[in-house]
């Protein structure tokens, strides 16, 4: 079988690695950090793993095949808990455009969910202040990843296969002379500094902070199933949330680009103003967290691709060298199913248009959410 060197041991990479061994590749795993380190994008607490995705059909199916395919690995591992199934729920006004074309393809690949009306959204989340006209889609199998957590874990079932896994960096194909048959960079982030001419100007890396928020003593209401994870991008502000999983507190972040950043160098450290702003939008939309106390922070990065669509195709001048990136803010969930993407693609199927390198410009117009 051919022997394969993955470089990054982010959810792209570890599921990658992982898929490949399982289907008969010998597969080595690197990075220079380690598995989901603080500084990867994997390298977070949770991620949200939802199928909505507006008129994005692609993306629905393959969330909803990641979301079939993470439970599975969460059944199969020691580690007890990876997925929670809060639900999601997707804050909406009445004829939001995003909201009516989820509803359109989610029925159509047989997502389950709910529409709430305004009243059953107030019955339902009493917690959750929202104007008079907003209601919600509840997809109710969706919910949360332990991101870090599970990445290892995946990473441990793939060295418990047989495959190999070190800390170290695989350079450029042009400076690498490594004997494996085919080389597989999922370096996130860092794709456009290995990759400076082919890449470096088709991903941009944005500055994202993420704060947590102390509930209230014996609070009930901000943990699940009380509270599911929820999004409310309908506000031009495109907050969303985490219930307190895991004892870590009531999670607030912000999904508009944050300012360029370096992963290597960037202090991870928020900023007063971020702190501001998100206590001033829980004063609205969670009262009873006004004055909740910040009790973790974490700051990391999106590597966005111009609209938002992945990057996984081969490198225009090696044909045994891929990419597998652009996770753009919402790749977490679809680890497994990149995976898949690729060990089809060294199979020899068709490749998707949507993740071709030729379709990535240089200059961003988000179109994915
Ligand atoms: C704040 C935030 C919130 C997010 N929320 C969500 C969400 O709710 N849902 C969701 O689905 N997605 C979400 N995402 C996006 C998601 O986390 C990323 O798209 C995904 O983690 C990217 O994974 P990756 O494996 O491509 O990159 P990474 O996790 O960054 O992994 C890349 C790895 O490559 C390694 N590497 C670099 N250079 C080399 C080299 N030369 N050799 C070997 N290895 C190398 C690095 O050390 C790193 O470990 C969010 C991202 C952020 C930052």
């Amino acid at each position: 079988m051919p022997t394969v060197f993955v470089a990054g041991a982010g959810v792209f990479g570890a599921w990658i690695s992982y898929t490949l061994q399982r289907a008969g590749y010998q597969v080595t795993l690197l990075d220079p950090f380690g598995v989901a380190h603080s500084r990867a994008s994997s390298g977070g607490e949770s991620r949200i793993i939802r199928c909505g995705y507006g008129a994005d059909e692609i993306y629905t199916r393959m969330a909803q095949r990641s979301l079939a395919l993470w439970s599975d690995f969460e059944i199969a591992s020691p580690r007890a808990k990876l997925l929670h199934r809060t639900g999601a729920l997707w804050l909406t006004e009445p004829g939001d455009a995003h909201a009516e074309a989820s509803r359109v393809v989610l029925r159509k690949v047989g997502v389950e969910f709910e529409d709430l009306s305004p009243d059953e959204l107030r019955r339902r989340y009493p917690q959750i202040q929202v104007p008079a006209q907003i209601g919600a889609i509840f997809e109710r199998n969706a919910g949360a990843l332990l991101a870090r957590q599970a990445v290892q874990a995946v990473v441990k079932e793939f060295v418990r296969l047989g495959g190999t896994y070190r800390q170290t960096a695989l350079r450029s194909p042009k400076e690498e002379s490594c004997s494996a048959d085919i080389l597989i960079y999922a370096c996130g982030p860092w794709l456009g500094k290995l990759f400076p001419d082919i890449l470096g100007s088709r991903l941009f890396i944005t500055r994202q902070e993420i704060l947590f928020f102390g509930i209230p003593p014996g609070d009930l209401r901000f943990q699940a199933p009380q509270l599911p994870i929820w999004l409310d991008f309908g506000s031009d502000r495109g907050m969303y949330g985490f219930p307190d999983l895991e004892a870590r507190g009531f999670k607030l972040a912000c999904d508009r680009h944050g300012p360029p950043i370096d992963p290597d160098t960037e202090e991870r450290l928020v900023t007063a103003e971020t702190v501001r702003q998100m206590r001033a939008y829980l004063g609205e939309r969670f009262p009873a967290l006004a004055d909740a106390p910040v009790v973790d922070a974490r700051v990391c990065q999106y590597e966005n691709t111009s609209n938002g669509d992945f990057i996984i195709d081969r490198h225009p001048e090696f044909k045994n060298v891929w990419f597998a990136g652009g996770g753009s803010g919402h790749g977490f969930k679809h680890g497994p199913a990149v995976a898949d993407y690729i060990l089809n693609a060294l199979e020899g199927c068709a490749p998707e248009a949507r993740f071709a390198l030729a379709n990535k410009k240089t200059t961003q117009n988000r179109a994915v959410v």
